[in-house]
């Protein structure tokens, strides 16, 4: 019979940290910290085979499942000498989601489950605190309500409003037992006049609603949307975790808390944390109340008036110390820990590994190396390669003239600017404008996931460190203030009011998630550092890694950030792009315009001294490392003169009438131009381009060879070859110019030519292309589009459908595409190496700066990956993971 319940509590369980496939991260945990005998509610995990079964049965149940349930509640009665159901000595639950990887505010969860109207009275016997069990007996109705029957809670909360009105009260915590009872009456009203049917009052069916809508809520929105952000299989589905509920409401010797074993944000080796006394698990996370400080070293830091729980309450926070340094040691890793103290009594709630910033991911991973806890290589497993494009983003420079109009916590680093948006659909409509924005909300909900992804930076005015902006903009990378309480949002006149004065949308504003301050209008940003930490894992990254990380550059500029970040040659200059500035452009356009060759040669002479002066900088730059200069290759309608204007400005330069412009536009139009007169077959039409590109490059291999004393291999790369005779041809003329400008110089001038493999049919042909090329780069962009036939320029909106329709997981675009593309790399590169065992190979597509895609090319056992400047570090590291994991 499949065990589909695991229990834990009492210093032991069926489960370890080593099941979570099964029980899920926070089920696995539980068990575990079970094991280590830490004071854990006894409860049970509802194993993630359950959620499978649940979807491939209609929604429902295994047969075996109620049984063990029931045994399992058995259980946990005994451990806590209380009885499910009972009217008595009620065990009242929690029940909570909890997958494979932690998804945070994203599915819902049930407390004080099995409270009805006569258990009420024993809790509050129980409690000695009658306003406290109808308190909790009527947020269990609400959530329940809410969670389970699918009713608003926004229905709950005008009634609570009324009724506040109707006693007179301001607050919740006014009201008296009895006014919670009326309260209550009507809750349970409405219920039953909106549902049709009462509130269960049987604890049993509660139950079983509860684990149903956890279960149910793995497919909610908010939950596939994070799973598609995060890349997280729907196959992997949630466990079930019920467990006996503890009180951090009991008054005023309890309390709940969150709490990391370092700061999550820089990573520093404090405990760090905040709690709230009296209070329920929830209210830390939803912001609603501001939290204290757990360290009395942090309260003195943030000057708040309010205690530490050390001073506080300096028993439970010495235990709580003591566990959070044992499960540190334990796990190897930082700590992300939930814990009530019910009456003076420590409970732990969940373990896990933390979330954090990119910065403390690269402090904490040095440090734990350093101590020996875990090894270099661990270290530089440990950091998540997409996630160092947060380090790599600007922060305010400080000398800049700060306009502060308000301030609040630092919640996530890194500085933005941008107009000021107050709802999540117009972050989004706005970013795909292109426009900049600031989301600016009280504050946020999981219902905000997509405009916080669309924003620049994020500023919420309550809430705290933990709340849902601050924690989801760490994880995101996106600069965010939270809890500025000094502003304040009216969103009724959408109006941002400040000490300055009120701000409307579209206003600009600057946040600086790093001190938490908010600007007004746009301030002087700096670049980021790149040593310290992030030197020492890029460091430990080189020394694992096999593959060399190139960049995708052609202007100066590009190719020195790129060299900053550790580039290690140009895998792809393409050379239209050097074409678009000043008056390049029009002798660029008399170039492509002109109906005979003598026309072109003369556009040409005016284009090849700024070739050669370009080539010869970039090989300066890179300072005798490879360098791949791909002959050109536009869609010849990116250069075609567009405006009246343009028209006769071509015209003028070339001495020909408007119309016969006009015309020769006209005749070079192409219906599909990615598929038309582009890449080398430019070149075979006219080898004179060919041509003259190949002198600019050889001259400034001599001229940069002489300057910089590197000796200068240039890598001259013909694009779009579907047949060996296209590139036989146009190599012939390379070579020829070579021969040429060799007997010019009295020089010899080592080169390669080879070619990008970016159609289907040279993957095929690869070992007789492999007989003319001397290298291949991988071009996956156009490989990918040629291969799925789709047009790269019009693919986002359906691809989007698609990956909402479940079609595919993701944009073939942006990772490669294994199943089809890889296999034609697969298939090029074992036919390419048939014919020329040491052919270099690489890829220059934007998969070049992929983790997933360079892990792919590491097991292909390509030799380099190339990716646009800002992608370097990032695929130095994901080059170095990949190799490891071999
Ligand atoms: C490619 O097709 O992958 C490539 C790098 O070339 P481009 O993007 O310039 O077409
Ligand atoms: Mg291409």
């Amino acid at each position: 019979m499949t065990k589909w319940v695991y229990t834990f509590g009492d210093g032991q369980a069926e489960g370890s940290a080593g099941d979570r496939n099964l029980l899920g991260g926070k089920g696995a945990n539980l068990a575990e910290m079970s094991n280590l005998d830490l004071p854990v509610p006894p409860g049970m995990t509802i194993t993630t085979e359950v959620c499978g079964w649940y979807y491939d049965n209609g929604r429902s149940f295994p047969a075996e499942l109620a049984d063990q349930v029931s045994a399992a509640l058995e259980h946990i009665g005994k451990l806590t000498g209380r009885t499910f159901g009972d009217t008595e000595r009620p065990l009242l639950l929690s029940v909570r989601s909890g997958g494979r990887a932690s998804m945070p505010g994203m599915m819902d969860t049930v407390l004080n489950l099995g409270l009805n109207d006569h258990s009420v009275l024993a809790m509050a016997r129980d409690a000695g605190d009658e306003r406290f069990a109808y308190d909790s007996y009527r947020r269990f109705i609400q959530m329940y309500s809410d969670v389970v029957m699918g009713l608003d809670h926004g229905v709950f909360e005008e009634i609570l409003d009324d009724e506040k009105a109707r006693f007179g009260h301001e607050l919740d915590t006014d009201l008296s037992a009895d006014e919670w009872k009326q309260v209550i009456a009507r809750y349970k009203q409405t219920v039953e006049e909106e549902l049709d049917e009462p509130f269960p009052q049987d604890p049993v069916k509660q139950l079983w609603g509860a684990i149903g809508a956890v279960f149910s809520s793995w497919m909610n929105a908010r939950a596939v949307t994070y799973r598609q952000l995060h890349n997280i299989p729907a196959e992997w589905g949630t466990a079930v975790n019920v467990q006996a509920m503890v009180f951090g409401n009991l008054g005023d010797t309890s309390a709940t808390g969150v709490a990391f074993t370092r700061n999550p944000s820089t990573g520093e080796n404090k405990l760090y944390g905040e709690f709230l006394v009296n209070a329920q698990g929830e209210d830390v996370v939803a912001g609603i109340r501001t939290p204290q400080n757990i360290t009395e070293e942090a309260r003195l830091e943030a000057a708040s008036d309010r205690p530490s729980l050390e001073k506080l309450m300096p028993d439970a926070f010495g235990e709580f110390n003591n566990i959070c340094q044992r499960l540190e040691n334990h796990y190897r890793d930082m700590q992300d820990l939930e814990f009530t103290i019910e009456r003076g009594k420590l409970w732990m709630l969940q373990t896990r590994s933390g979330k954090r910033t990119a910065k403390a991911a690269l402090k904490i991973a040095v440090e734990l190396a350093e101590a020996g806890v875990i090894t270099k290589e661990e270290a530089v497993r440990r950091v998540d390669p997409a996630s160092l494009d947060q380090l790599l983003h600007p922060t305010i420079d400080p000398h800049a003239v700060r306009d502060v109009i308000g301030a609040g916590l630092p919640a996530s680093p890194g500085a933005a600017t941008g107009e000021i948006v107050f709802t999540s659909e117009e972050a989004v409509a706005m970013a795909e404008a292109g426009l900049k924005v600031i989301l600016v909300r009280v504050e946020t909900s999981p219902e905000d996931i997509h405009g916080m992804h669309a924003a620049e930076g994020i500023l919420t005015t309550r809430g705290g460190m933990t709340s849902h902006a601050a924690v989801v903009a760490r994880g995101m990378g996106t600069p965010c203030v939270s809890g500025a309480g000094s502003l304040r949002v009216d969103m009724r006149s959408e109006t941002l009011l400040t000490v300055a004065g009120p701000l409307k949308k579209g206003d600009i504003i600057t946040v600086d998630g790093s001190t938490g301050q908010v600007l007004k209008g746009a301030v002087a940003m700096l670049q980021p550092e790149l040593s310290g930490d992030f030197g020492q894992i890029m460091e430990w990254a080189d020394a694992a890694r096999r593959m060399k990380i190139r960049t995708n550059a052609e202007t100066p500029a590009d190719a020195r950030a790129a060299r900053s970040f550790g580039a290690e040659g140009i895998g792809l200059c393409r050379t239209e792009h050097m074409f678009f500035e000043g008056d390049r452009i029009i002798a660029m356009r008399e170039m492509i315009l002109a109906d005979n060759e003598k026309g072109r040669r003369s556009a040409l002479e005016k284009l090849l001294p700024m070739q050669r002066s370009d080539f010869t900088e970039l090989f300066e730059i890179m300072k005798g490392t490879p360098v791949t200069i791909r002959l050109l290759d536009p869609p010849l309608h990116e250069f075609l003169p567009k405006s009246e204007e343009e028209i006769t400005e071509v015209a003028t330069a070339m001495d020909v009438s408007i119309d016969q412009m006009r015309e020769r536009t006209e005749a070079l139009h192409e219906f599909n131009p990615m598929l038309g007169h582009r890449g080398c077959r430019l070149a075979i039409s006219y080898p004179e381009i060919a041509e003259m590109q190949a002198r600019a490059i050889f001259e400034a291999a001599i001229e940069a060879g002489r300057s910089s004393g590197e000796h200068v291999v240039p890598e001259i790369m013909v694009p779009l070859v579907g047949l060996m005779e296209e590139l036989r041809f146009v190599k012939a003329r390379i070579d020829a110019v070579a021969a040429e400008v060799m007997g010019e110089a009295g020089q010899k001038i080592e080169y390669l030519v080879g070619t990008m493999i970016e159609l289907p049919r040279a993957a095929i042909r690869a070992h007789r292309i492999a007989e003319e090329a001397e290298f291949f780069s991988f071009g996956t962009n156009d490989l990918t589009q040629t291969t799925f036939g789709i047009s790269r320029d019009d693919a986002a909106g359906f691809l989007t459908t698609y990956q909402q329709k479940g079609i595919i997981e993701q944009d073939p675009f942006v990772s490669i595409d294994i199943d089809g593309v890889g296999e034609l790399i697969e298939i090029a590169t074992q036919k390419g190496r048939a014919t020329r065992p040491h052919i270099k190979l690489g890829i220059c597509g934007e998969h070049g700066g992929d983790p997933q895609s360079i892990r792919f090319c590491e097991k292909t056992g390509l030799d380099y990956v190339s990716c646009s400047p800002f992608r370097v570090p990032i695929a130095r590291l994901a080059a170095a993971q990949a190799a490891l994991e071999k």
